[in-house]
């Protein structure tokens, strides 16, 4: 991005979505209502109902479309609220869907253990092997499923390519872009039909709001997805629209600043000599490397994931160890976050399955936060170093960077 259009995505993160007639509010108000007046039954007021539209939410939906240089985007209750108003819009019984092995872990839930059971069939796939992705096809896929960078390993995927490869079959490509935001990384520009946000992560940032996001620049999808939205009561409430509203103002300043931290810690840990592997995008070289330069704008963002030498003993007694850092299962929040992988977001997923996706016992993912860099890399310097004193000594492979394939 240049720094012309770097200004003007910031000044829309601040202006969009607010009105600027005379006498105003400067923030955009919190219309906490379920249902609106008519001055008659051929009323043709905005919004009559707040499961199918609020002045609120919709100030936040055209804010996010605007980023994506789109229609007003279509917002619910949470990241998987939109995800699975996508699949029951655009999928039926018989339809096929082909989703990148590395998404979100309630993302592939979604799939395995509930479309499944309404006749949709889903093929799981690494999305950095384009002949993997060629070879999943069917005659009834109708939606390819990526996340990039992905969850917690952090590879990136070509979307531009992907996308070609989907369209060229006649489905859609929807990428999950909550780690980068619009601000890093502008999917739908790529050739993607969809941006899928959990706007609960970096957009709102702050922690306080739960909230999901679907961008496009088709309008009869948009549509479609309105229709479902208003089927199923899935939209988001006023307050956390009002609240995510809150956060986007500064998305652009947090999410720079934190990426900018998130590379100097992924530099201290590929050089640290208790840490086996180190996966970031900025620290990526090869092909990984062409691709996050091409895709992503400026910076790699703000999540990082490290593999401490001494397993899940290790990785444990780290994590536990953090005074700064805080342990949930959790990213995007304006505090440091720490999360292990394996006994937390991803316990649900069979050890095998977890380790031919790169989540070994000892991985950590961190969502780097806005405190001081030093006061960060601090902590975690004294947690690694404390997670080392076990009874049986391990023997480290050294600081490797995760690389491409
Ligand atoms: N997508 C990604 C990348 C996520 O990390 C999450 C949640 O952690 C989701 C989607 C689901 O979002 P939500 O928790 O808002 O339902």
């Amino acid at each position: 991005m240049s720094f012309c259009a770097d200004l003007c995505f910031d000044t829309l993160c601040v202006t969009a979505g607010r009105t600027a007639r005379d006498g105003d509010p400067l923030v955009t108000p919190l219309v906490q209502s379920t249902t609106f007046t008519r001055a008659g039954i051929t009323s043709t007021a905005p919004h009559a109902y707040s499961r199918v539209s609020n002045p609120t939410v919709a100030a936040l939906e055209s804010a996010l479309g605007s980023l994506e240089d789109a229609p007003p985007a279509v917002c619910f209750g949470s990241g998987l609220a939109a995800e699975t108003a996508l699949f029951l819009a655009f999928l039926r019984a018989g339809d096929h869907v082909v989703c990148g092995r590395h998404v979100y872990g309630g993302t592939s839930r979604l799939l395995r253990d509930l479309l499944s059971g309404l006749g949709i069939t889903c093929t799981f796939i690494d999305s950095t092997r384009l002949d993997e992705l060629a070879a999943a096809f069917t005659p009834s896929t109708r939606l390819v499923f990526i996340e990039t960078p992905a969850n917690p390993t952090l590879e990136v995927s070509d979307i531009a390519t992907i996308a070609a490869v989907t369209h060229r079959a006649g489905a859609l490509l929807a990428v999950d872009n909550t780690f980068l935001t619009p601000v890093l990384q502008q999917p739908l520009d790529l050739g993607a039909d969809f941006s899928v946000y959990s706007t609960t992560k970096f957009i709102e940032g702050h922690s306080a709001a739960l909230g999901g996001s679907l961008v496009s620049r088709h309008t009869q999808h948009l549509d479609r997805l309105r229709f479902i939205r208003k089927c199923t009561g899935a939209i988001q409430s006023p307050l956390n629209a009002w609240l995510t509203l809150q956060g986007l103002r500064t998305l652009p300043l947090r999410l720079r600043a934190q990426s900018s931290t998130a590379a100097t810690i992924a530099s201290f840990l590929a050089d640290h000599p208790q840490v086996d592997r180190v996966c970031y995008p900025g620290l990526s070289i090869g092909e990984q490397a062409t691709i996050a330069a091409r895709q992503h704008l400026g910076a790699h963002g703000a999540v990082v994931s490290f593999e401490l030498a001494g397993g899940l003993q290790a990785a444990h007694r780290c994590v536990e160890h953090l005074s700064l850092c805080t342990l949930v299962e959790h990213v995007g929040s304006v505090e440091t976050l720490v999360t292990h992988s394996a006994t937390m977001t991803h316990a649900d997923v069979p050890r095998e399955e977890r380790l031919a996706v790169g989540i070994s016992d000892g991985l950590i993912r961190i969502s780097v936060g806005l405190e001081a860099p030093d006061a960060i890399i601090a902590d975690l310097a004294q947690a690694i170093e404390f997670s080392q004193d076990i009874a049986t000594p391990h023997i480290s492979t050294g600081g490797v960077a995760c690389t491409a394939r």
